[in-house]
């Protein structure tokens, strides 16, 4: 036969686009294929890299060069992982070299360690102290004298004592030993040839856990006709909608289905939006599938991280993962299930670095390739959620009656407007919330002031009626521009003077600035000078699971009074809180992006259908200047379908999803002027094309991130249209104006789908 060459198209780990073209050695012919790791000449040196394809076709125009070596005996992952890696690369337009940084443990792609097989890089080294030591600890201190003069040595065996406690007894994991200051490989390697230490790699137990679906609750009727048509809608569609009230049952019936999935071999998938605030969520599902569950973020340590991406590559057990939006990137072998726990959320997309992906929406494309099915739940549905149910993309299942004893609380709307003008609002205080909430308190009850953290936008409100401008072409709510003491639309750039009355009612024009949850601590102490109040917001937790502890803390009822922003809708239990007071539902209703209205409603739906879990049914006071909003009425009433039947028309109207496909475009610079520049450079190709589909470019919502100044522009394509050719265009554009002079040191990068 004569050998025809075979080529393998290769992604490195590097931020270049396109992938890079070797020839295959004859000899590694029958072992390489998609998913392979591979080491390839690159540059003057080597790089490791993951094979995403492979074709008889020589590439002409330049010396190819051969792959130099296959390190492993199989591939790292299967070729559906390679195909959804490309997938997102391609759908969010950034390089695969990205995408692959994002999925890979780092060390399966560095050099010094591409000569072992990857089992070697994932697998976890454990230290113990050595089989002498083991029997005889009290020779340790006579061996210490031999280490007198090797203080590094020795100050790494401290570090070892400290690790794994008790000298003979004990172990740690070989990573935490070296991350630890000054630790090193050569010094541990000395303590192991000196008798002091023991290197061991643990054995992974074969696949032989079980789960028992006797500790699944058993389904009230209204939850077992949910289940059964779950099940019926995955007969047909890959993909079904769960819309359900906080507490109707829904983690029980995803858990029955995990179950299931488990039981039939293949794994399972459970998304959660922020990982850090489901500690309880984790705790219920260990309690089921016990040593089959597997917890997932991208905070959990590199060890442990490699083991699940060993244990994943074994093959031989059917785990449930809970995860972060990152457990997308998992090498999971067979997919049965994914579930993604509040959709609408907007923590599922990645705002920095690229890959930008949404993973709710990218992880329909990986179950999709695995023939696997995807199951969506939530109280609010996200508009695009739901007109896929519409469109007959996806199934659609409703649960709308709560489990035992848990009645909805009772929502009331305060109009702070008319309060104003009687001079009866104590800042940003109704009488009825400092009155309800005082009397909670005395009682030994928790308060809950929720003020929306994007409140801090600079925007314009009329005191008294509540009037927002809007800019004429776009539907947001327009920016206060101190500087130049104008209003401005951030999608277009529209600008008209700040008025000195408000069109509406005449008043006089106020301005209103965000009103942070640090001044609104100070008001709530004088209020309430003998409450215990806490405050919960980014300034006040940088950790994630300092913002675990605040919450935990008040809801043991370390405090009676808790600030918070959106963040404690999502963790909070609100069992013990009898009051709620949403101090300024205008920042929400009013915030500048089409998204207003949407996240407005899911928040207070959120707020509303959380607080008085129990016995007693909460109160949640909504202060407004605006209690005739169409939203407020439909939050008031649990009606999403009024919201979604009127949040789309607009939509349309306007040109937003469902009916247009987003992509921003950020130009940056370190200079304002030339970001400037080049954002109207790359406006000006673009608009010949897209037309009025551009709007911009613009000063983006941040003007400024980490000493980069940013310029932004809106492209709305039709869904009628070619999403692809679009981005085409838009990429060509870009590596025009990044080859022109004026593109020197700049960085212009897309959004796709921006939420
Ligand atoms: P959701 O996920 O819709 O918010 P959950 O599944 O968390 O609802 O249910 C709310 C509470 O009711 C949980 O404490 C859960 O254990 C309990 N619950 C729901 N359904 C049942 C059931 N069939 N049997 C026993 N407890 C249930
Ligand atoms: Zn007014
Ligand atoms: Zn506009």
């Amino acid at each position: 036969m004569s050998a025809s060459l075979l080529y393998a198209e290769v992604g490195l780990p590097i931020p270049l686009e396109g992938r890079f073209t070797y020839e295959v050695p004859e000899e590694l012919v029958p072992y390489l294929i998609v998913g392979s790791r591979v080491i390839v000449p690159f540059g003057k040196g080597r790089r490791v890299g993951i094979v995403f394809a492979i074709h008889a076709v020589k590439p002409v125009g330049f010396e190819v060069k051969r792959i130099v070596s296959l390190p492993d005996d199989r591939p790292l992952v299967r070729s559906e992982h390679v195909r959804f890696w490309a997938w997102l690369s391609d759908y969010y337009m950034c390089t695969e070299g990205e995408v692959l940084k994002a999925a890979l443990p780092a060390n399966l792609l560095q050099m010094e360690t591409a000569d072992k097989p990857y089992w070697y890089a994932l697998r976890t080294q454990r230290i113990y102290w050595s089989k002498y030591l083991q029997e005889n600890p009290l020779a340790l201190n006579e061996r210490l004298l031999k280490l007198e003069k090797a203080k590094k040595q020795l100050a790494l065996l401290r570090g070892f004592m400290d690790l794994a406690g008790t000298p003979g007894v004990g172990c740690c994991n070989r990573m935490d030993l070296l991350s630890l200051p000054h630790a090193n490989a050569s010094l541990l390697k000395a303590l192991i040839e000196k008798g002091f230490l023991r290197e061991e790699s643990e054995e992974l137990p074969s696949g032989t856990l079980s789960v028992d679906d006797s500790l699944l609750a058993v389904l009230t009727p209204e939850q077992e006709t949910a289940l059964t048509e779950i099940r019926e809608v995955f007969k047909h569609k890959e993909s079904c909608l769960l819309h359900g009230y906080t507490a109707s049952g829904k983690t029980e019936l995803y858990m029955h289905l995990i179950m299931k999935c488990i039981q039939s071999g293949r794994n399972a998938l459970f998304l959660v939006p922020e990982i850090a605030l489901t500690k309880q969520l984790a705790q219920r599902l260990e309690r089921v599938f016990g040593a089959c569950l597997r917890v997932y973020h991208s905070d959990v340590s590199l060890s442990e991280r490699l083991r699940l991406w060993r244990e994943l590559s074994k093959g031989d057990q059917a785990y449930v993962v809970l995860g972060a939006r990152s457990s997308i990137f998992l090498p999971f072998p067979h997919l049965g299930l994914v579930v993604v726990d509040e959709e609408h959320d907007s923590s599922y997309k990645q705002q920095d670095p690229a890959p930008r992906y949404n993973a709710r929406n990218a992880v329909m494309v990986l179950a999709s390739f695995f023939k696997a099915k995807v199951l969506l739940g939530t109280a609010t549905p996200s508009i695009e959620a739901y007109s896929n149910c519409l469109m007959k993309k996806s199934g659609l299942v409703e649960l709308f009656s709560r489990h035992m004893g848990y009645g909805l609380p009772e929502v009331r709307v305060i109009n702070t407007a008319n309060l104003r003008k009687q001079k009866r609002m104590k800042s940003l205080f109704s009488p009825e919330l400092l009155q309800v909430s005082q009397a909670a308190i005395d009682q030994g009850e928790q308060v809950l002031f929720f003020q929306n953290r994007r409140g801090y936008a600079p925007m314009v409100t009329c005191a008294v009626c509540g009037w927002v401008p809007r800019c004429t072409n776009c539907d947001v709510s327009m920016t206060y521009h101190k500087a130049k003491d104008h209003l401005r639309c951030h999608y277009c750039g529209y600008e008209i003077p700040l008025p000195d009355r408000c069109p509406v009612c005449a008043a006089e024009a106020t301005r209103w600035g965000g009103y942070g949850t640090e001044r609104i601590e100070e008001d709530v102490q004088k209020l309430f000078p003998d409450a215990r109040i806490v405050r919960m917001d980014t300034d006040t937790v940088q950790k994630k699971d300092a913002s675990q502890r605040l919450l935990s803390r008040f809801e043991q009822g370390d405090s009676d009074i808790l600030i918070g922003t959106q963040m404690v809708t999502k963790g909070l239990d609100f069992q013990n809180v009898r009051v709620v007071g949403v101090l300024n539902a205008d920042l929400m209703l009013n915030f500048p992006d089409f998204r207003a209205h949407e996240r407005a409603f899911q928040m207070l739906s959120q707020v509303a259908g959380r607080s008085g879990r129990r016995e007693k049914s909460g109160l949640v006071l909504l202060q407004t200047t605006q209690p005739d909003h169409p939203v407020l009425k439909q939050v008031l009433q649990h009606n999403y379908k009024a919201f979604f039947s009127e949040e789309v028309q607009l939509r349309q109207l306007f040109s937003y999803p469902p009916y247009t496909r987003i992509i921003y475009v950020y130009v940056r610079h370190l200079d304002a002027s030339k970001a400037r520049a080049l954002a109207l450079r790359f406006a000006q190709q673009a608009s010949s094309y897209f037309g009025a589909q551009m709007l911009g470019p613009d000063q983006a919502p941040i003007g400024r991130l980490n000493q980069w100044y940013q310029q932004f522009m809106m492209f709305k394509i039709p869904v009628e249209e070619s999403f692809m050719r679009a981005k085409k265009r838009l990429m060509r554009i870009r590596t025009l104006c990044l080859e022109d002079r004026t593109g020197k040191n700049a960085r212009i990068h897309f959004d796709v789908d921006p939420v």
